[in-house]
């Protein structure tokens, strides 16, 4: 055991005994890593603020490889006050969740390198930062699941065609052919808005700190939902889609509200 001073966001809780938590705690550099936070359920505990999902803050920890970790202290450094205490606000929330659960998926997998696992805490925390200042949620979403399949092993082709690697007469983009395909190699695939084609492609290579303004014709969201929800299915073992939005979202108030 060695005591590491650690900033990282809380991803998961679970009760453990009357007065305590486990919490999940997603690291830059240790991953998802499980710590328990003694006596934190107790109002006057020290711990009991910092011991909720989406707390992001710096822990002392006495860190153990394998097994849980201990919770020494902790310093947040800030609340997602936007997705946590807005119980009328379901979308934010539904949406954030979602994410929280697609990351974990992600970061899960095997053989996920460590560079790998930076990355994605770093597309997460920024994702999160968006959703908190009022950005789309469902586009934000959208825009981490694109950049997840990388380190899924299934990065679409948006460069070019799937097919011919030709950059010329894109005029459709396939889950089923692993993404663009030109005029030349095109069968029967369904064919999507030049828009949606183009906006795939910049959503997927955006800086996401540096998003200004996130407006996306409702047709053009559609189609990315749908294309984004064909690729998980088809090409990762990671269920991602809301199918009954209302059920979830009730769902989660009764959790979190
Ligand atoms: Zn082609």
């Amino acid at each position: 055991m060695k005591l590491v001073k650690i900033k990282g966001i809380v991803v998961g809780e679970q009760v453990y005994s009357e007065s305590s938590k486990i919490l999940k705690i997603f690291t830059k550099e240790y991953g998802i890593i499980s710590v328990m936070s003694k006596g934190c359920r107790k109002i006057k505990s020290i711990f009991h603020e910092a011991s909720n999902t989406l707390i992001y803050a710096n822990f002392d920890i006495s860190y153990k490889e394998e097994g849980i970790s201990n919770l020494i202290a902790v310093d947040i450094i800030k609340i997602f006050k936007n997705i946590v205490m807005d119980c009328k606000d379901l979308e934010k929330k539904s949406y954030s969740f979602l994410l929280i659960n697609l990351t974990v998926q992600v970061v899960n997998q095997k053989n996920v390198k460590d560079i790998e696992i930076s990355n994605i805490y770093d597309i997460f925390l920024a994702c999160i930062n968006k959703i908190n200042e009022g950005f789309s949620p469902r586009i934000i979403v959208d825009i981490a699941k694109l950049k997840y399949l990388e380190y899924l092993g299934v990065k679409p082709s948006i460069d070019c065609c799937s097919n011919c690697g030709s950059n010329s007469n894109i005029i459709t983009i396939s889950s089923l052919s692993f993404g663009y395909i030109c005029s030349n190699c095109y069968k029967n695939e369904k064919l999507a808005s030049k828009d949606t084609i183009k906006m795939i492609r910049m959503l997927y290579y955006v800086d996401i700190d540096r998003i200004k303004k996130l407006e996306i014709d409702e047709n053009i969201i559609e189609e990315i939902d749908e294309f984004l929800n064909d690729y998980y299915e088809e090409h990762t073992g990671i269920y991602t889609i809301i199918n009954n939005k209302k059920n979830i979202f009730s769902k989660i108030s009764e959790i979190i509200c």
